[in-house]
């Protein structure tokens, strides 16, 4: 397991389709968002864009995987113009599919390496916005009333004592745990990788459909652990929750949250517009009031002091054009169907 020398040069230092707001089809000043990160930032994000241009938005917030099924089931007649936001695995099995467009911005000069390596894996049609790393939050009450040690590394999650109190969402539906599948399988071998998930399925509560939702049940003391990207766990833990954010002491995975365009945009300028925008230190701000506390992009655009330090942690040499390809995510979502969600 390498970690990649620009994580380690500090750059981290810190399907159903659903009907939408009827938006005229070619109407000018209008642009049609799926969101793929937390109500609250979609929110802000559309919000300050519509303020800022006058164009008005119509966003639909949903998870990853839904998104890249969406655009998919509308491909001969799209209806989105801009995906914004969810991990970056399905925004690359869009761009190898054709799904979304090349673009160009005149922004790509501010942003980090890593933003710029999601754009060139995708042959220009997806570019990192923020990111973020893969581990879980535990409820130190509940953790404590177990009498189990704090969980600290990702073989602590299969204690027989958290059996039916561990959240994850869908790998289908969500990009958060389609990045646990690949991780597992990248950091573990693909057969342990499956044994491990086999394992944990013993203590799965519910696949949950968006990814975050576990870090929310946790805080809540509905589950003991939910597996998260631990910036959704920090959310609770700094408004005072019961919620510890841990980054598994194995190593883990992390993300590159992605923007693309959509091929067949009805709005393109409009879309090219946001997607300048979008990349601006002003608009990468508006996260951490939003309480997101991802890494952003552009190397001007401040670090949330609450971001997770990635550069402290174990991070996999993620292969995400492996993971994002559309033959490998769909082997393994058709194999952890088979062999773990089947499972009793
Ligand atoms: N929410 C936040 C704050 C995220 O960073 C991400 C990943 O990009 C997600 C949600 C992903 O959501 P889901 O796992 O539901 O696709």
């Amino acid at each position: 397991m390498q970690t990649k020398s620009w994580l380690k040069a500090g750059l981290f230092a810190a399907v159903a389709t659903a009907s939408f707001a009827a938006v005229p089809a070619r109407a000018q000043g209008a642009l049609v968002m799926y969101c793929g990160v937390q109500e609250e930032w979609c929110r802000a994000m559309s919000t300050a864009f519509e303020k800022d241009t006058g164009i008005k938005v119509a966003m639909t917030r949903k998870s990853a995987g839904e998104i890249y099924a969406q655009l998919k089931a509308e491909s001969a007649n799209p209806r989105g113009d801009i995906w914004w936001g969810g991990t970056g695995d399905p925004h690359l099995q869009a761009a190898e599919e054709g799904l979304t467009q090349e673009y160009e911005s005149p922004v790509n000069k501010d942003l980090n390496d890593w933003a710029i390596s999601q754009w060139t894996a995708a042959k220009k049609r997806s570019i990192g916005i923020y990111a973020g790393a893969l581990g879980f939050g535990f409820n130190t009450q509940q953790i404590k009333q177990k009498g189990i040690p704090e969980p600290k590394c990702w073989a602590d999650l299969l204690n027989a004592k958290l059996k039916d109190d561990v959240q994850v969402a869908d790998p289908n539906s969500s990009g958060t745990a389609y990045n646990l599948l690949a991780t597992v399988v990248q950091l573990m071998g693909e057969d342990k990788g499956f044994e491990y998930l086999k394992a944990l399925h013993k203590n799965i509560s519910q696949y949950t459909k968006s990814g975050a939702a576990p870090a929310k049940a946790a805080s809540l003391g509905e589950t003991a652990v939910g597996i998260v990207f631990i910036h959704d766990a920090v959310v609770f833990a700094v408004q005072g929750d019961p919620i510890k954010p841990v980054a598994p002491c194995e190593g883990t995975g992390y993300e590159i949250g992605s923007m693309s365009i959509v091929k067949g945009a009805r709005n393109l300028d409009n879309a090219k517009k946001f997607y300048d925008w979008a990349l601006t230190p002003a608009a990468q701000a508006l996260a951490a009031p939003a309480k997101s506390y991802q890494v952003p992009s552009n190397k001007n655009a401040p670090v949330p002091a609450q971001s997770p330090k990635m550069s402290e942690m174990k991070l996999i040499n993620y292969d995400f054009v492996k993971y994002g390809s559309s033959a490998e995510r769909n082997r393994l979502l058709a194999k952890w169907d088979k062999e773990v969600k089947a499972l009793p």
